[in-house]
């Protein structure tokens, strides 16, 4: 059997990773600025997420959700005062569109209504609603979307305009990270919290790539003095290991048989997701985000062929004055650096674990420069 080809492959084997970085079969060291789309949070094979994991693996891998997992509390406690939510309550599965499928249908169980408010360019995972907003012609809309409707980020007369007491909910990412790093002002978020609670609609936020501590808070939102409803989480949670979290307020009542998973919460999850949790308290990777990622971006807006940097911590959009995919091409096959592409063409994601060091900064920071010199050369001739 082959494997069905749905993604554009470097051809590059990784066979080792530590920290930052990884190697590939020939033994060539690359500096991973992107920990597979926001995934490594603490460093690859962190030492204390190994040991966590192989000791849960030589006790019990697997159970079904019909015994009692007691690390399924260690991580929701430990999540809840972390996180600032310890009120909230931690629904359990394996991935961002579970995750938000399953947010959106607590919502529709709590108002009973159909109609959902999503942002243009967003990205919510491959979801029946979520697809469709990316404006992404190679992202394929399935036949049966939900009743949703894309609004402008960040335009309160549109949106202002749009809610009202049919809205099922609004679901938000903390930043927009496939459409090239777009921030919600915290304006908007009030705006969107504000509204929701006028006409019962229920605010969602999607954290699964901004958060666990990647914008420089736990959560984007966070900068924005906001409480949603529902927060969901994935990516960074597992470090790696497939985990995904829906965070839920005390509104929401609990009923046996309301939502369900297989996988969902099972030991090895749940070892992961809890030694990252320590590591990202032990090692203050929330306060190195945010210090790492404001040294980034006051640097990369200096840097020439640079037309503008967004972000905030280590999710960060470098603009270019031009096409930036063989600027990517470059960094990973002559300076041996991953970045991320975005549906906006001209731009480069960054998303560098959240352990990474200043010294790694810099390096990324000079083969950078280097790797935009000879595109630079080509525009002005
Ligand atoms: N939500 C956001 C904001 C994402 O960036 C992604 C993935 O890129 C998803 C949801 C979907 O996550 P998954 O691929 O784990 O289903």
């Amino acid at each position: 059997m082959k494997t069905f080809d749905v993604y554009p492959l470097f051809d590059i084997e990784p066979v080792k990773a530590e920290g930052c970085w990884l190697w590939d079969k020939a033994g060539k060291k690359y500096l991973d600025f992107y920990g597979g789309h926001a995934v490594i949070s603490i460093g690859h094979t962190h030492p204390h997420y190994v040991k966590m994991l192989e000791e849960q693996l030589e006790k019990i891998a697997f159970y079904s959700n019909s015994v009692k997992i007691k690390q399924q509390e260690e991580l929701a406690q430990k999540l809840g005062e972390l996180s600032g939510y310890a009120d909230y309550a931690l629904f359990l599965c394996n991935s961002g569109a579970e995750a938000n499928e399953n947010a959106l249908k607590l919502a529709s169980f709590h108002n009973g209504r159909k109609k959902v408010i999503a942002f243009e360019k967003s990205f919510h995972g491959r979801t029946s609603l979520a697809v469709a907003a990316t404006n992404d012609a190679s992202i394929q809309a399935p036949v049966n979307i939900h009743d949703v409707q894309f609004l402008p980020l960040n335009n309160a007369e549109t949106f202002t305009k749009a809610i009202n007491k049919d809205v099922c909910a609004v679901i938000i990412e903390g930043i927009q990270g496939v459409a090239g790093i777009q921030v919600p002002t915290a304006d908007f978020l009030k705006l969107i919290r504000q509204k929701c609670d006028e006409t019962g609609a229920v605010m969602i936020l999607d954290e699964v790539q901004s958060g666990y501590g990647r914008s420089g808070k736990f959560f984007a939102h966070q900068f924005a003095n906001v409480k949603p409803d529902i927060i969901t989480t994935a990516k960074g949670m597992g470090n790696g290991f497939p985990v995904a979290g829906v965070i839920i307020s005390p509104v929401f009542k609990s009923k046996h048989g309301m939502l369900g998973t297989t996988f969902g919460g099972n030991y090895l999850a749940c070892a992961a997701a809890i030694a990252v949790l320590d590591v990202i308290k032990s090692e203050q990777l929330v306060a190195n985000s945010r210090n790492i990622g404001d040294y980034l971006i006051e640097k990369l807006k200096k840097i020439e062929g640079v037309k503008e940097v967004r972000g905030m911590g280590l999710m960060i959009g470098v603009e270019l004055h031009f096409n930036s995919a063989q600027v990517r091409n470059d960094l990973v096959f002559k300076h041996s650096i991953f970045t991320g592409s975005a549906a906006n063409k001209n731009t480069i994601r960054l998303l560098p674990p959240l352990n990474i060091t200043k010294a790694e900064a810099d390096y990324f920071l000079g083969e950078f420069v280097k790797a935009l010199q000879p595109h630079l050369q080509s525009v002005t001739q």
